[in-house]
């Protein structure tokens, strides 16, 4: 969701385009029905958007705002009042509030200036009650057919009802896509695409507090070093993201962390079996950067939970038992 001035720029000039253009339908409406004072209301409404292409064009969006909004509540309350509210053009106002609390969001996205989102809402609120009021309790300024004032009612009606539901809806998608971006970032290696330490471990203990037997895998690359040394870091870096799509392939079941810099965690259901075969897959795997075939081999040590033990010491066996492998010549899986 990446928010840049010129999308904003340019999404506010359309939005200004299509408020202009209901500015002029609407004003010829009036200018048929005689009602004399919208019609001159109507040039002034102009004249503030003809002047909110120059605002846009300036990047004052803040300015442009405060403007159309306070214009808006204003456009609408005196319409109401002039016409009565079965005209329904105080139902705008259901959709203002939302976009001005969207507007702070976008302030705050764009670290620009922001609106003050709950006191303009009050204040459309006090200019609602304010129109609305007055349009049930004394006459409306002018008399218009109820037959148009009811197409008007269902024409406005609808607007608002539409932009309502779909703005929610895009809103709700929003959330959802940077909540499950949130999440990933939190959660997963940004380099291999593994589980980080952090999510492993509630993972572990999420496994340790449940009745399903489990063990894990304490694994690490052998010589790691000497590749870093002999190839560059970038080769060790494809090593690490190629180990882990090999991992990912052999034991997709189960949960698979980036515990270190060339140390990984595996739980999983099952035998031992599974880790010896990734043991041999790697061994077999063929490694290449820049045309040049790299030897690559893992040692792990793997543990199977036990309940009378705590979960710091089924870690410490894993990794007791991989340390013993480094030191009986590597390549190797100890049980
Ligand atoms: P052993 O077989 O005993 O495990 O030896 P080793 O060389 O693999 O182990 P050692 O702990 O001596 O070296 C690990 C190296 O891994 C050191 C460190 O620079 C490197 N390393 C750690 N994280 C990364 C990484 O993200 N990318 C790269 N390219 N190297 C890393
Ligand atoms: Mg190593
Ligand atoms: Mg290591």
């Amino acid at each position: 969701m990446n928010i840049v001035m010129s999308d904003l720029k340019k999404l506010t000039r359309k939005i200004n385009t299509v408020i202009l253009i209901m500015v002029f339908g609407l004003m010829s409406f009036f200018l048929v029905s005689h009602a004399m004072f919208l019609v001159w209301f109507s040039i002034p409404t102009a004249l503030i958007y003809i002047f909110g292409y120059y605002l846009i064009s300036k990047e004052r969006l803040d300015i442009y705002l405060r403007m159309v909004y306070g214009w808006l509540t204003l456009y609408m309350s005196v319409t109401t009042v002039c016409l009565g509210y079965g005209f329904g053009f105080h139902l705008y106002s259901l959709s203002m509030i939302p976009i001005i609390f969207y507007s702070e969001y976008m302030a705050y996205k764009l670290g620009s200036k922001s609106v003050h989102a709950m006191l303009y809402s009050v204040l459309v609120i006090i200019c609602y009650l304010l129109s609305t009021g007055y349009s049930a309790y004394v006459k409306p300024v002018y008399v218009v057919d109820s037959y148009i004032a009811g197409l008007f009612w269902i024409f406005n009606s609808l607007t608002v009802l539409g932009f309502v539901t779909f703005y929610s809806w895009i809103l709700i998608r929003m959330t959802i896509k940077s909540d499950s971006l949130l999440s990933e970032r939190a959660n997963k290696d940004p380099l291999t695409g593994l589980y980080n330490r952090h999510y492993t471990m509630e993972k572990l203990k999420e496994a340790y507090n449940g009745d399903k037997p489990r063990s894990i895998a304490m694994i690490d690359i052998d010589n790691f070093k000497l590749i870093n040394d002999g190839y560059g870091h970038s080769a060790g870096d494809e090593v690490l993201k190629k180990i882990a799509s090999v991992m990912t392939e052999v034991c997709g079941n189960g949960t698979i962390g980036r515990w270190g810099g060339e140390e990984f965690l595996i739980l999983f259901e099952g035998t031992p079996g599974i880790i010896e075969k990734l043991r041999s897959t790697v061994e077999d795997t063929v490694f290449e950067f820049d045309g040049r075939k790299i030897d690559v081999t893992v040692t792990a040590g793997v543990a199977s939970m036990d309940k009378e033990i705590s979960l710091d010491k089924w870690i410490i066996e894993a990794d007791e038992k991989l340390y013993y492998g480094k030191n009986n010549g590597k390549n190797r899986v100890v049980c």
